[in-house]
């Protein structure tokens, strides 16, 4: 099976030294490209600007923004097959700088106001292969998963709460809860972020039995 997945931030230049962008380190999504390569499947690992090492067997390729970590995905899945999988562990920005200066702004030619345009969103813009998404919230994920899942026509949102102690941006653990359209919710403990990726994995490798 080929596993095409999205990992850490993104960074939208405002200028050629200052972006938007976010805490995301790329851990979860390293983790899941380890695990599925270590299980026999074709991997692309899409990464934003992280400081991780390339898992073994995973081929890497590196982009900065949402708009050119869109086209990475379209050109991993160029040829694929209905049983290919996005899994979307990336953080991308929702926004990007309605433009981008040529030269670095001097403080005193800014104004204080910053103009954005909405970002492409990879995950529901991919379509005819199997997705996976993930869904960060402060508070409780599920009823927002679920929404997701549907409005991006993926097949499981893995929602986590990252307000909790020991998840989301930057720790080695996570506590998720694997949520499906049809809004059925299966609740993992605590765990590993090798864990958690192990079992993204074989619920995806269980998926495509059915
Ligand atoms: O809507 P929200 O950003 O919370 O959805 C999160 C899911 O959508 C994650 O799987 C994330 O990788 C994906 N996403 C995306 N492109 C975006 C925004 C989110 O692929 N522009």
């Amino acid at each position: 099976m080929r596993f095409v997945v999205t990992a850490g931030p993104t960074r939208e230049y405002i200028e050629p030294v200052r972006f938007l962008s976010n805490p995301s380190t790329g851990k979860m999504g390293f983790a899941i490209a380890r695990e599925a390569a270590r299980r026999g499947h074709d991997v692309v690992l899409v990464a934003g600007p992280v400081s991780l090492k390339t898992p073994s067997g995973v081929r890497r390729v590196d982009v900065s923004s949402a708009r050119e970590m869109l086209a990475a995905v379209e050109a991993a899945l160029a040829d694929a097959k209905p049983s290919d999988v996005l899994v979307a562990s990336a953080a991308v920005a929702d926004w990007r700088p309605a433009g981008c200066a040529k030269s670095k702004l001097k403080k005193r030619n800014m104004d204080g106001v910053l103009r954005l345009v909405r970002n492409p969103d990879i995950l529901r813009t991919v379509k005819g292969v199997r997705k996976v998404g993930f869904a960060a919230e402060t508070g409780d994920a599920i009823p927002e998963a679920a929404r997701k899942c549907r409005a991006k026509g993926a097949e499981m949102i893995v929602a986590n709460d990252v307000a909790e102690k020991g998840c989301g941006f930057g720790t080695d653990t996570n506590r998720v809860a694997f949520v499906r359209p049809d809004g059925s919710v299966e609740r993992l403990p605590l765990m590993a972020k090798s864990a958690v990726a192990r079992r993204i994995v074989r619920a995806v490798e269980r998926g495509a039995k059915i």
